[in-house]
């Protein structure tokens, strides 16, 4: 494959928590005191960008409302007033790094690193040996966390997987064993689609995606292979001037070749990251290897909870030829209670938004919360039987009898994640059951 003219080569270089104070002094203009809680809330989460984000991506004449920096530099509000407090004291103290670190993970420990039960539920076996760094909830699809694969290009402040990245090894998913991942999908033939996540497929090299790649195409059962990523959004050069940038796509034009769906699951949040010249490349070439690229995101709150973003967010990713997938619903972990929008608002942002799009947009589902029984879906808010109620639906389920099955719940205007909501019409179990027939 031949370079990209256009695209000056640009090498990437990461900005870490240790660049944040002169970020926020020399390009916000913050004083000592919004830096300092900045810095406290870096050492509990995850703090990491690049300057094609902090120079291109985000607009610092509106800071601190810009979209593009909520999205990734910390945010008053991720921690509570007294973790923040506490937190600060430490840092401010000279504390040692021991002390620090272990009031750290005492905040981390009580922010659910782990949602849905991924851990303790969702991770296979095989002979009797546990796999970890592999997740098999829903029959049809493997989970893959490849150990290269456990950074990003720049970190998303409501990341879901924000545990990946804190350092904590045992808060960690991750994996290196690709015997056991293709013993695994040689005992499931029901397994038809292996998805590469993390972190971020793309940021593992060429070199070692096809390791994980490769061994896939010789199993017949294995029909697609997905790629999550956000490299698209955070560093386009992957594709386009990365030293390895024309070997990744030759290997994504061999799965493809294969007789297999190549699909990039590609992490959009706001329309802005559509609009530079580097992200519209990297997206042309990414379809020349005859991938498919689907893009989803969470509805994060000041960031994307407006109908006018996801609508104009949906036709521009349709106009450049990518499928609308999911809109999520932000998940019960880290700073959940910062980003959250209630599920009643979300659900009336969705669809306002989706009526505003033509029907090649309207592949999209949502809003939708990855929880512990399964994907459910807010289809509506309706009235019945006397009673206003969420009309609640299963796209996955762990149980498949219970996909597409609709169910009801209480309305609750408050209400943001599955676990808050209450059986409607006096019944005794939220979930569905199973009608037969
Ligand atoms: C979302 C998800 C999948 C993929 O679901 P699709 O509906 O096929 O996109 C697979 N496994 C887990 C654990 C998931 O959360």
């Amino acid at each position: 494959m031949t370079g990209i003219d256009a695209a000056p080569r640009r090498a990437y270089r990461a900005l870490h928590a240790r660049h944040l104070d002169s970020l926020l002094r020399d390009r916000a203009g913050f004083a000592e005191p919004e830096r300092r809680l900045a810095r406290a809330i870096a050492a509990v989460f995850p703090f990491r960008t690049n300057d094609y984000v902090v120079d291109e991506l985000i607009d610092w004449s509106a800071v601190p409302d810009d979209p593009i920096y909520r999205l990734t530099f910390p945010q008053p509000g991720m921690l509570s007033a007294a973790d923040a407090a506490r937190v600060q004291r430490l840092l401010d103290g000279g504390a040692p790094a021991d002390r620090v670190q272990s009031a750290v993970r005492q905040i981390r420990g009580r922010l659910n690193p782990h949602p849905a039960g991924q851990q303790d539920e969702n991770e296979p076996e095989l002979d009797g040996r546990r796999l970890p760094g592999l997740q098999h909830k829903y029959a049809e699809t493997l989970l893959v966390f490849p150990r290269p694969g456990q950074t990003c290009h720049a970190y998303c402040t409501y990341c879901f997987r924000w545990p990946q990245f804190v350092g904590d090894q045992e808060l960690k998913m991750a994996t290196d064993d690709v015997g056991g991942m293709c013993g695994y999908l040689a005992a499931h033939p029901e397994v038809t689609n292996v998805l590469i996540t993390g972190g971020d497929a793309l940021i593992m090299t060429a070199a070692v995606l096809r390791r994980y790649l490769e061994p896939l195409l010789s199993l017949a059962t294995i029909e697609s292979v997905r790629l999550g990523t956000k490299a698209l959004s955070y560093w386009p050069y992957r594709v386009l001037t990365d030293p390895d940038a024309d070997e990744l796509l030759a290997l994504l034009a061999r799965v493809v070749a294969s007789g297999r769906q190549l699909a990039v699951m590609a992490h959009f949040s706001h329309p802005r990251e559509l609009q530079t010249e580097a992200v519209r490349q990297a997206l042309a070439r990414l379809a020349g290897t005859g991938a498919v690229i689907r893009a989803q995101a969470p509805l994060i709150r000041g960031v994307n909870d407006d109908p006018a973003v996801w609508a104009g967010m949906w036709r521009e990713l349709t106009r450049l030829s990518v499928v609308p997938y999911y809109m999520f619903v932000e998940r019960d972990t880290g700073p959940q209670g910062y980003f959250a929008v209630p599920l009643a608002r979300a659900y009336e942002i969705y669809r306002d938004a989706y009526s505003r799009v033509s029907g090649l947009a309207r592949t999209v589902r949502g809003p939708v919360m990855s929880a512990t029984p399964g994907k459910v879906c807010v289809d509506g808010v309706a009235e019945l039987a006397g009673e206003r109620v969420f009309v609640l639906r299963m796209l996955q389920a762990r149980d498949p009898a219970l996909v597409g099955r609709p169910f009801f719940a209480g309305f609750d205007p408050a209400a943001i994640w599955l676990t808050d909501l209450k059986p409607a019409f006096g019944q005794a179990d939220l979930l569905p059951r199973a009608v037969p027939g």
